[in-house]
C-alpha cells in the first residue's frame, strides 16, 4: 500500500517509495566496493528489517548470504521498553565471518548494542552495522553504525517495514502517523 491508500492514518509523508528505493542503491553500491570479494553475511534483525534486507540484498551486485535474528523490541507503544530478548537465533556460525548486521531503525541504540555485543563473542572476522533510519538520540549510542539510510528526526515513523501495532509495515512510503492513531 501507498500512502495516499491512508489518507487518514499519516500525518506526514517522510520518503517516498521511490526516494527510499534510490537510497537503498546509494548504500549498497558502497557496501559493494567495501565487501568486494568477501561474500558478506547480512543479519537481517527481524520484523523491522524485512524490506530494507529484502531490497538492500537485491540491489547488491555481489555475492552474499543471508540469515535472521528477532529480539524484542517495542510493544504495540512507542517507547522501547528497555528489555531485549533473543527471540530468534542465527542458524549461521558466524566464527570468521564478515558480518552486517542490516537494522530496520536506531532509536536509543539499545537494542543494537546489546546485539553488537552478542554477536561479538561468536568471533566473526568483521561486524558492521547498516540501518535504514537513525534517530538523533542514537548519535550518543555506543554503537558505530557504518551505513545508513537516513537520519530523521524524533517521531515515530511507520512503513518500509515498521509498523504500529502490527499494522503499516506494507507502506512502502515512510510516514509519521496521525495523532488519533497512537493517543
Ligand atoms: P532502540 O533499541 O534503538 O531504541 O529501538 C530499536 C527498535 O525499536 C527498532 O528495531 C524498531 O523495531 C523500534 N522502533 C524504534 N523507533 C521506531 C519508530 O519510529 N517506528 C517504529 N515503527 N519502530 C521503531
Amino acid at each position: 500500500m501507498r500512502a495516499a491508500d491512508l489518507p487518514d492514518d499519516l500525518e506526514r509523508v517522510l520518503y517516498s517509495q521511490e526516494e527510499v528505493a534510490h537510497r537503498i542503491d546509494e548504500v549498497a553500491a558502497v557496501i559493494d566496493k567495501d565487501y568486494a570479494g568477501r561474500d558478506p553475511l547480512l543479519v537481517g534483525v527481524l520484523n523491522g528489517a524485512v524490506m530494507t534486507m529484502a531490497d538492500l540484498c537485491r540491489a547488491m551486485k555481489i555475492h552474499c548470504h543471508m540469515d535472521w535474528m528477532a529480539v524484542s523490541s517495542y510493544g504495540a507503544g512507542t517507547r522501547s521498553s528497555g528489555v531485549v530478548r533473543i527471540l530468534k537465533d542465527l542458524t549461521t556460525d558466524i566464527e570468521d565471518r564478515d558480518v552486517l548486521i542490516v537494522e530496520d531503525i536506531i532509536d536509543t541504540g539499545l537494542t543494537l548494542s546489546y546485539l553488537v555485543q552478542n554477536l561479538r563473542t561468536r568471533n566473526p572476522r568483521s561486524l558492521e552495522i547498516m540501518a535504514m533510519f537513525r534517530k538523533p538520540e542514537a548519535i550518543s549510542a555506543p554503537v558505530d553504525v557504518k551505513y545508513i539510510g537516513y537520519d530523521i528526526p524524533n517521531e515515530f515513523v511507520v512503513g518500509f517495514g515498521l509498523d504500529y501495532a502490527g499494522r503499516y509495515r506494507n507502506l512502502t512510503d515512510v510516514a509519521t502517523l496521525a495523532e488519533h492513531v497512537y493517543k
